[in-house]
């Protein structure tokens, strides 16, 4: 019945100027500013982000909405090519149809609307299966369209076990997929969609590299470094920077600046306003990162701080920094869900690439140096699609967000973001 409402919304949607579509999404971001605190204590509920930082998620959501209300038009206006006099040729961006979201838990919000802005400002509607761990956020996400005066069918909340997601990806009244989470749910999501012939967005996990070489300010980049580990979210997010690999020379200074970085923060309640670091969101999260760390330890790795679970009610583990880390270890093999810190040395600037580029993922990396000629001469070598320098890997709506290697395919976000999901037909007319 959600899919057939979803197709008939389509045919009444696409034919919506801009500046009505506009109008609606700059609603919306209105809605979500003003229930940027409501929605933000779903959140903590479900998986437990702190309420300090809450809000300032849901303001970044209603940043998304007023972007493409602002921006669509000129994106995705006709673009002319230039021929002789007998014919008049052009691009458009036409939509194209129901776009089907599956989306992870760990900005419940922020993932979805990153994906619903531009689509449905293009033109098309949206269907969301969400994490089944966030059921409320999927609610009120669904509830904040229809508030903000979206036609009912625009953009849907389907409760889809993962079993049910062939299937409409499958149905023919779907007609392109977009997957924020894990490898294998990646994996299996496109490889359906191929077998369909349907376009896939993949945005996928990372293992991101913050390299500090040794002209970098270390206070500076430890500082840096604490915000971009924890995300606002104890780690549990896609672009924390996840391995940090630090001159030897640097090394110790690093290290130890890193470690009053973490001391400082208050380990709690998520639902207090002054509490950090909250729980992380699941029990199997908390079991998946002790083994990490154990069995990184067995190989060698050194606990400098945290290290073990807290003997807190709830799944809380602590801020944690391992130094003499080393490639066959899991911390730095594998992506690290959660507030550990793993730290490499290097010897010199092509081991620090080498160690950089030495994951299967590409989504992120930053690099800390006071040598803008030096840093923009290792850029191209690093494999990601996100690369900063001298500050922490952040999505920004005017700028593409996406990852190569194993993280990833498609972009989100931008103008590069708006059209993947929409037909970019050549039109060419003769006299
Ligand atoms: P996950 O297990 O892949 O779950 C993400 C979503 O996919 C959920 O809605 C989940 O539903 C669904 N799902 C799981 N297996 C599926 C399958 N076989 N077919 C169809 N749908 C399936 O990911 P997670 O562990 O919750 O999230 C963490 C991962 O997401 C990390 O790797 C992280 O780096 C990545 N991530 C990437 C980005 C990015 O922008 N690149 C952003 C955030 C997170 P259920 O909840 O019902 O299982």
């Amino acid at each position: 019945m959600k899919l057939a409402k979803s197709a008939k919304a389509f045919e009444s949607w696409r034919k919506t100027s801009f500046a009505e579509r506009a109008k609606l999404m700059r609603a919306l971001g209105e809605y979500l500013r003003t229930h940027a605190e409501e929605l933000s204590a779903l959140q903590t509920l479900e998986m437990g982000k702190t309420m300090k930082s809450g809000p300032a998620g849901l303001v970044k959501c209603a940043a998304v909405c007023d972007y493409y209300a602002g921006n669509t038009e000129k994106i995705l206006a006709q673009e002319k090519i230039e021929g002789d006099n007998s014919e008049e040729r052009y691009v458009q961006f036409d939509p194209l149809g129901a776009v089907l979201a599956v989306m992870p838990w760990n900005f419940p919000f922020w993932q979805v609307y990153r994906f619903a802005a531009p689509a449905i400002m293009a033109g098309n509607v949206g269907l969301l299966k969400h994490a089944s761990n966030v059921p409320q956020c999927a609610e009120a996400i669904e509830k904040s369209f229809i508030e903000a005066g979206f036609t009912e069918g625009v953009f849907q909340n389907l409760f889809l076990s993962v079993p049910q997601v062939e299937s409409v990806i499958r149905d023919p009244r779907v007609v392109a997929v977009t997957l924020t989470g894990s490898e294998r749910a990646g994996a299996s999501v496109a490889s359906i969609a191929a077998s369909e012939i349907k376009k896939a967005v993949l945005e996928l996990g990372g293992s991101d590299p913050f390299v500090v070489l040794e002209d970098a300010d270390i206070a500076r980049a430890a500082a840096t470094a604490c915000t971009a580990r924890l995300q606002a979210n104890v780690g549990q997010s896609c672009i924390s920077a996840k391995r940090f690999i630090v001159h030897k020379k640097v090394a110790k200074e690093f290290t130890g600046l890193l470690v009053k970085e973490f001391e400082k923060l208050k380990i709690g309640d998520p639902t207090d306003t002054d509490t950090d670091i909250g729980p992380l969101a699941t029990e199997h999260i908390l079991a998946e990162l002790e083994q990490q760390v154990k069995k990184s330890v067995a190989k060698g790795a050194r606990v400098v701080s945290g290290g073990a679970r807290l003997k807190m009610k709830g799944y809380f583990y602590p801020p944690t920094v391992l130094t003499k880390v080393k490639k066959g270890m899991p911390v730095y093999d594998e992506e690290v869900f959660g507030p550990v810190a793993p730290i490499i040395e290097f010897a010199n600037e092509k081991e620090a690439i080498r160690i950089a580029n030495d994951t299967p993922y590409g989504l992120g990396a930053t690099l800390f140096t006071s040598d803008m000629a030096r840093a923009k001469h290792l850029i191209p070598q690093i494999e990601a699609g996100n690369v900063f320098v001298n500050g922490m890997v952040k999505s920004d709506p005017r700028a593409p967000f996406g990852g190569v290697k194993k993280s990833g395919y498609g972009r989100e976000l931008s103008a590069y973001g708006i059209k993947e999901f929409v037909n970019i037909k050549n039109v060419c007319i003769k006299n």
